[in-house]
This record gives C-alpha cells, structure tokens and sequence, in this order.
C-alpha cells in the first residue's frame, strides 16, 4: 500500500428511502440499539482513513442526535446520489492536507454490515491499479430480462456477471472530474465506478462478503441485526 497518499471516505447519507416506508430517513433508523449510518461510519472509522464527509439533507434533522465521531465532516446533499458524492468531494477538495491523487472510499450509509476487514482488502488490491475499484459479488442466480408486464423476454448468462457493492475507491480528483461530467452532459450515473466507466477506464472488482447488504426494505433491518450479530461473535 502506497504510504505517501492519504485515504479518505465519503458516504452520501442524503436520500429518504422511500421503499422503507419508514417516517425517518433509513439510515437513521435504530439497528441494535443505534442509528444506522452510526454504525456504518464507526465501520470506516476503523480503518486507516483520514476522515470521512457525510453528505446530509438540507431538512436532516437528526444527524446532531448522533454522537460527536472524530474525524467526521458534514457536506451538503444533492437531487441524486451522484450530487450528494459530488458535494462531499468538493469539501475534500478544500482540506489543505487533501491531495488530488488520494484514494477516496465512497461507501454507501445504508450498508452497515460492511466488513472492515473487506474494506482493508479493497485498499490493498485496489493500491496496484491505476484507477481503482469496488466491493462486488458475483451473481449466483439465473438472470432474467422481462418487459414492463414481468414476462420474460430473455435469460441473460451470469458469466462475469457482479453486483456493485460499496466501498468504491478511486483517486479524488479523478472522481470528481467524472461525476462533474456526467452531471455536465446529463448522464445519470449510479455508483462511482460508471462515472468512471465513461471515462474510458476499466475498474477492479474485488470480492466482498455477501452480507454487505444496502438496507432497502424493511425486512432487511432483521437481517441487518443477524449479520452484526454474528459478525460481533466471531
Ligand atoms: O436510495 P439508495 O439506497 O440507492 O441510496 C444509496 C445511498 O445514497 C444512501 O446512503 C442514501 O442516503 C444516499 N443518497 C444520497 N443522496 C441522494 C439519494 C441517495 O446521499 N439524493
């Protein structure tokens, strides 16, 4: 791992998740006694990251019910993921200590059963390519394609066939140019590694544990829990 380059986090913590159906925003729901998105930054914060900007609603009115966490900074949220990310960038980018080649790990608030030891395993394999990379796993099950009726319309093969997870991890500035032009020409990106993608580059893939799972429906939080749970009894 490269020593002379910092590495930073960002999480984008500034959607509603409506599928929840919940009256607070998801990653603040309370998963074992504690507030998602606490879990999920005291996650990052074990590892050797300088510090991490969360992107927060302009209306978030309960991020200053959270602890004080060292090293964390607030950025302003965006319409979309991809300007929540932006923003919190743009933060980075003003910190004197912040070079453009540091790695930035862009993880998602809610994934809170992230592994610190899968996050340590992306900053070494990702430290020996140019670009960067993600957390992914392969697909297991058969693919389909259907139209808006959900019939069928094709069995697409699952050969090198991954979902996109978080952590992803690419150079700072690099980032930033490639959200900013997606947004320039209207392009709407999902994660980090597509912006990246219409550059012309080519991320990494790195394997994750599957239980780093995005809370979405509310059946995940239980399961969520069982995944913590077990991960602290280990
Ligand atoms: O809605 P979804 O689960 O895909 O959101 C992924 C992450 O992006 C969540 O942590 C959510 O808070 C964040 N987000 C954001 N700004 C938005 C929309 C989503 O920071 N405008």
């Amino acid at each position: 791992m490269s020593n002379n380059l910092n590495y930073w986090a960002v999480v984008p913590a500034a959607g509603v998740g409506q599928r929840m159906g919940s009256a607070c925003p998801k990653q603040y729901l309370s998963l074992l006694g504690k507030p998602i998105l606490q879990h999920t930054l005291e996650k990052l914060l074990q590892t050797n990251v300088q510090g991490v900007v969360v992107s927060l609603a302009a209306e978030d009115n309960y991020w200053s019910q959270l602890p004080t966490l060292p090293r964390v900074w607030t950025a302003p949220g965006g319409t979309e993921r991809s300007d929540s990310v932006r923003h919190a960038l743009e933060k980075l980018l003003t910190f004197p200590e912040v070079k453009p080649n540091d790695w930035v790990l862009v993880h998602d608030a809610a994934r809170p059963c992230v592994r610190v030891s899968d996050i340590q395993n992306l900053m070494q394999t990702v430290a020996d390519y140019p670009i960067g990379g993600l957390l992914a796993n392969p697909v297991r099950d058969t693919m389909k394609r259907a139209d808006t009726q959900n019939c069928v319309t094709e069995t697409v093969s699952r050969q090198q066939l991954w979902h996109a997870l978080t952590p992803q991890m690419f150079r700072l500035q690099l980032l930033y140019d490639a959200l900013t032009t997606a947004a320039i020409q209207g392009y709407p990106v999902t994660d980090e590694s597509q912006a990246i993608e219409l550059m012309g580059y080519s991320p990494v893939l790195v394997s994750s544990h599957p239980d780093n799972i995005k809370i979405t429906h509310p059946d995940d939080l239980a399961l969520a829990a069982l995944f913590l749970q077990q991960q602290n009894n280990v």
